[in-house]
């Protein structure tokens, strides 16, 4: 298959919706990201990448990182991890507090927010301290890159956490209902420092091949986690990874994959390839408008999905 005559043809047929969506200002460091950007890179097993548009250029990956949390915390806990978090679709917005209260601070899933501080909460346990948890979060994110340079934008991070109330309500209100050990401050700022993280299109295709091949990184052969654990995090990908659109995602898309409001999207083919997409217009649900339409024509015109 010709991936790169694919891939410039998306590129052109992305351009009219290029102005559509809108950048997550909520976040004000990310609010003057200019809107018309464009790139997409797929990763092969055997680390061909195939790009277009700007696929060296950093942005960040917010709830991406959600994925690598997810991973380290069901290596670390296994099944227990589901005394504090679910596995369901929430069909709610990502902060939503409304289902956290009904259903007692248990978060539907790792990758609402709620989940996430969840997951880093349990992180700060095993790893017994913020700052270590933040370092092996990073690690953890340079090994499966492949990149030892990946680093957070302060700037970012700190943004966040002035604006942060309500994520700081939602840990809040799961301290409250005991789903929270430590000092709700510290698990949402490391939270927003591993949401912070800065990537490319290259690197974030690159980090999908363990989850694409079992746990095994196929070119390094490194075995992160266990085959039934990947399959587990690809199906709360498919389900759960774009929040209350993930429904949508996987009817026009159809593959395991994960939004962050930055404006990136990380999708992978089981037993072939990891694919990022990178477009900083946000649909309703906070997810990349022309990103989305950019995956849904990559599996219409290669005929490659999960169904
Ligand atoms: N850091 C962002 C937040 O907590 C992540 C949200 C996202 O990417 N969907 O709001």
């Amino acid at each position: 298959m010709d991936y790169q005559a694919i891939l410039d043809e998306i590129e052109a047929e992305i351009q009219p919706y290029l102005d559509e969506g809108k950048v997550a200002d909520y976040i004000p460091a990310l609010a003057s990201v200019p809107q018309r950007q464009f790139a997409m890179t797929i990763t092969l097993f055997n680390g061909t990448q195939y790009s277009v548009g700007l696929a060296e250029k950093l942005f960040s990956i917010q709830s991406i990182s959600k994925v690598f949390t997810f991973t380290l915390a069901l290596k670390f806990y296994s099944k227990s991890l589901y005394k504090r978090i679910g596995h369901e679709p929430s069909g709610n917005p990502f902060n939503s507090l409304v289902q956290l209260e009904y259903e007692h601070g248990k978060p539907r899933n790792p990758f609402i927010n709620a989940g996430a501080i969840v997951i880093t909460d349990a992180l700060i346990n095993h790893y017994k301290g913020v700052e270590e948890t933040y370092e092996e979060v990073v690690n953890f994110i340079r090994e499966v890159a492949c990149d030892a340079s990946i680093t957070s934008d302060s700037v970012v991070a700190n943004s966040e956490m002035q604006h942060g109330h309500r994520n700081l309500a939602l840990a809040n209100l799961m301290k409250s209902f005991g789903n929270l050990d430590n000092e709700v401050y510290d698990v949402v700022n490391t939270y927003f420092r591993h949401c912070a993280l800065e990537m490319n299109t290259k690197t974030l295709s690159r980090s999908m091949l363990y989850l694409a091949n079992h746990g095994i990184d196929p070119l390094c052969a490194k075995q992160f986690i266990s085959p039934n654990q990947a399959k587990r995090i690809n199906a709360v990908m498919l389900t759960c990874g774009h929040y209350d659109a993930s429904g949508d995602f996987a009817f026009h898309v159809g593959l395991p994959g994960k939004s962050g409001v930055g404006g990136g999207i990380v999708a992978l083919i089981p037993k072939l390839m990891g694919i990022a997409v990178f477009s900083p217009g946000l649909n309703a649900q906070g997810n990349s408008l022309v990103g989305t339409k950019a995956l849904e024509l990559f599996t219409s015109k290669t005929g490659l999905s999960i169904f």
